[in-house]
């Protein structure tokens, strides 16, 4: 199972990131490329199983897909793929030459805010 070990690379990232504050975490948001082989709505059950019993367990994965983009062999433009077209705009050739899409990346990380109780104390 893909998910399950990139699961637990993202839990040993925010773990290394926050080892004081896991449980303040509330949120950890990603990005995922559409051309990524990840099912981020799996990786989010997967998630929830791997920290039903840990410090984690009040923290959520959301995520958001990013778009792809692509880089023109013969005139470098860097164009936005739709629809899977991999062509050109400029010059209407096509490239495979994937410059942005295939990423997973931690994009940021929500902790809890302090209340007005705890900052008083
Ligand atoms: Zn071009």
């Amino acid at each position: 199972m893909h998910e399950v070990s990139i699961c637990q690379s993202i839990i040993n990232a925010v773990e290394e990131e926050f080892p004081e504050q896991l449980e303040n975490i509330r949120e950890v948001h990603l990005k995922v490329g559409l051309l990524s082989c990840v099912q981020p709505e799996f990786l989010q059950q997967v998630y929830k199983m791997m920290t039903a019993d840990n410090e984690l367990q009040r923290s959520v994965l959301s995520f958001e897909r990013t778009e792809i983009k692509a880089e023109c062999e013969s005139c470098r433009q860097n164009f936005k793929v739709e629809n899977y077209v991999f062509v050109c705009p400029v010059c209407n050739i096509p490239s495979n030459n994937i410059t942005e899409g295939n990423e997973l990346i931690i994009d940021k990380i929500i902790l809890e805010e302090f209340t007005y109780e705890e900052v008083n104390q």
